[in-house]
């Protein structure tokens, strides 16, 4: 139904399954980035004549677009970034660098792992896991256990898993996390897409967040950081549009957000940015969480009907993403024949190798939803699933 907003859809006949690494973007948010190159491009922050007026004015909106989008209090608590994994890298080397542990879940990306293997910490020694059970549950009694173990940790973990789709109730988790005086940043690359979410209600020191995850252009991101962690965030980068005054002595930044938003910016990237999230508040989640449910079961319901189909959690409590794998079959050569008859999907470990070597496997096939697949993406994947099954058994 909501297909036709899709270029891409008009000019592919694709299922298209890989929404966990990244979305499809509405003709409109296409539009707003030649609009900016052909109308009115020009560099923000800086000049003041009219174009570059009216880059900064439209650069501002989008901040105040994601501002009001999650409910922050302040324009200064949004800061932009590449994406998701810029945000980690930048509150792990500005903030977390004088943290004695940071705990982590099982489930976590690459991009909020290695982070803090480059800080030197390993496992036991200045970075702790979080189990979790067979359904892939979070143990949140193995969590508080850590928390008591490692007062005033700062706690990193991902609302929704990519590779699983598995939510974490991230409301309990920030609650218990402040109870024991920690300090929570939430990997919310998956989040957008999918559900609403609130950072007043939730409460969260830092939440990162990825553009291009949620119709946005590649290349944009941001880090939403509570108003009262502001003052103690060092910028990580520094340079041009950062700085209040300079001599070749020393140097004095302006205040939250420009003082980390060093360098020129993806100013197309980051007005298309709030273009998406106003596309997205028309289409409303209400829409989304409705159609998401039933294309979701059914494809559970259709893939469930396969024989020798292997999952690793419930369809409960996830979202977007459903992993699986079939008895004695390699995931890579399902991605290799499905490609050819028109079905996109993922295979391998999803940036999440430490979560495959803890259930004992190389990866999987991810098929990944957003609101714009339907009935018939699923019965193109069933058959092509079929096909590429009775080729390889
Ligand atoms: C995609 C993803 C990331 C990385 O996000 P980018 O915006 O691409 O840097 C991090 N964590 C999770 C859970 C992801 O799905």
């Amino acid at each position: 139904m909501f297909k036709k907003d899709f270029p891409y859809f008009q000019n592919n006949e694709i299922a298209y399954l890989d929404n966990a690494a990244t979305t499809h973007k509405p003709k409109e948010v296409i539009d707003s980035q030649s609009e900016y190159y052909e109308k009115y491009c020009a560099n923000t922050h800086r000049s003041s004549f009219g174009h570059a007026n009216k880059a900064t004015q439209k650069y501002e909106e989008s901040r105040k677009i994601l501002k009001e989008f999650i409910n922050a209090k302040l324009n200064e608590e949004i800061i932009f970034t590449k994406g998701v994994t810029e945000s980690i890298n930048f509150i792990a080397s500005s903030f977390v660098k004088n943290f004695k542990t940071v705990i982590i879940s099982s489930l976590e990306h690459h991009s909020n792992i290695v982070p803090w293997h480059m800080q030197g910490r390993k496992l036991g020694d200045g970075l702790a896991v979080v189990n979790c059970n067979k359904n892939l549950d979070f143990d949140f009694e193995h969590f508080e256990q850590l928390l008591k173990e490692n007062p005033k940790a700062f706690v990193s973990i991902t609302h929704i898993s990519n590779a699983f789709g598995k939510i974490h109730d991230i409301k309990a988790i920030i609650e218990l996390a402040h109870k024991y005086k920690a300090v929570v940043m939430i990997d919310g690359a998956q989040s957008l897409a999918h559900i609403k979410v609130d950072m007043q209600e939730l409460d969260v020191d830092f939440f990162a967040i990825s553009g291009h995850k949620t119709f946005a252009p590649t290349g944009v991101g941001a880090i939403y950081v509570k108003q009262k962690y502001l003052k103690n965030l060092e910028a990580y980068q520094t340079g041009g549009a950062t700085i209040n005054q300079v001599d070749f002595n020393s140097s004095t930044l302006l205040d939250s957000p420009y003082k980390f938003e060093a360098g020129t910016q993806n100013i197309a990237g980051i007005i298309g940015f709030g273009t998406a999230l106003q596309y997205l508040t028309r289409v409303g989640y209400e829409n989304i969480e409705i159609i998401e449910k039933d294309v979701f079961n059914y494809l559970d319901k259709e893939l469930k009907k396969i024989p020798n189909i292997i999952f690793y959690n419930d369809i409960e409590d996830s979202i977007g993403s459903r992993s699986f794998n079939f008895e004695n079959i390699t995931p890579d050569d399902i991605g290799i024949l499905v490609d050819k008859m028109g079905v996109s999907l993922r295979v391998g470990h999803h940036c999440a190798q430490p979560i495959m070597k803890k259930l004992g496997i190389k990866g999987t096939i991810r098929v990944s939803l957003s609101f714009y697949n339907d009935y018939n993406d699923i019965n193109n994947l069933i058959n092509a699933l079929k096909k590429a099954l009775s080729m390889l058994q």
